[in-house]
């Protein structure tokens, strides 16, 4: 069924369509990114696609150096090889400070003082995971040279989407977390605004990731159409690992690192079978290297 709908989907894209693996370096490389790194590469070589790099370090206090060192050598040990690199957001801050002042130009965009703390005492809906923002910040035009947090406003409305895996689905960004942070009170751009506005400038057309961000995706429709993004990607949202396939050491999560099987002596096709068999891709845990990941997808 997957199989069919990506060739659908590839016939309704360009050819050479863009596709990206955006791995934040806040922490080592682990089994669940190589099951992503399976899907992203395996559709976009079944389909003719193309991958793109994209470093996430937004996060300016969690990411470090060698995190980022670490997985593009876990990557290249793996077997996948990118087709282009762009820049990491570290270096995109000027286009970041463009698309805000866009925003605020628009009346879209304002400065927002509330704590974590505030948010969660003001959130009416206890059932939600998240905090729903109650819109605290709207009316009350705080000075913006001196207050770094940005909240871009959401209007009641749904945004609807076809998951190439899932099939339709509708998210209400405003009932599920009301006008949401693009720049945080530490000054340090949000992955919500980061993303919307890489994927947009880097042409990406389809964003294949795991399940975990699938509420992400109505919030950054929205604020892609706020910016004037007129062709929306395809999405597809693929399994999370669910159960480890005999790979894992001991009971402690840095046991699925890659670093610690590719030291424990596993093979990369030992590893991406496994990452495969837990993210339900194969259904026998089977050796699989990096060029077999087409086949698995329909290719
Ligand atoms: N950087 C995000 C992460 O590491 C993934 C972003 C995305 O695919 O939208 O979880």
């Amino acid at each position: 069924m997957i199989a069919a709908a990506l060739k659908r989907m590839a016939t309704e894209l360009p050819a050479g369509w863009r596709t990206r693996f955006a791995p934040a370096p806040t922490g080592w490389l682990h089994l669940g990114h190589a099951a992503d790194a399976l899907c992203v590469w395996g559709v976009a070589r079944a389909f003719g696609g193309c991958v793109v790099l994209r470093v996430e370090d937004h996060d300016r206090e969690r990411c470090r150096p060698e995190y980022e060192r670490g997985l593009l050598e876990d990557l290249a040990w793996l077997g996948f090889a990118p087709d282009e690199y762009v820049p990491p957001q570290r270096d995109r801050t000027a286009a970041y400070h463009d698309a805000l002042a866009q925003l605020e130009r628009a009346g879209l965009a304002y400065p927002c003082a509330c704590s974590r703390r505030d948010v969660a005492a003001h959130t009416d809906d206890v059932f939600n995971e998240e905090s729903r923002y109650p819109g605290t910040c709207r009316l009350r035009a705080l000075n913006a040279a001196t207050v770094p947090a940005r909240r871009v406003r959401m209007e009641p409305g749904t945004e609807s989407f076809d998951d190439i895996l899932l099939g339709p689905c509708t998210q209400d960004p405003d009932a599920q977390c009301g006008d949401f942070l693009i720049r945080d009170r530490r000054g340090f751009w949000t992955y919500q605004f980061a993303v919307t506005v890489d994927d947009y400038a880097q042409h990406i057309d389809v964003v294949i990731r795991g399940e975990d961000l699938l509420p992400s995706t109505g919030r950054q429709l929205r604020l892609a159409r706020l910016l004037g993004r007129q062709q929306m990607p395809r999405f597809l949202h693929h399994p999370l690992i669910r159960h480890l396939g005999g790979i894992k050491l001991s009971k402690s999560a840095g046991d699925t690192g890659i670093r610690e099987l590719r030291e424990a002596g596993r093979s990369p096709a030992e590893v991406l079978g496994a990452a495969a068999h837990a993210a339900g891709f194969i259904r026998e845990p089977r050796p699989i290297i990096a060029a077999d990941a087409a086949a698995l997808f329909g290719g």
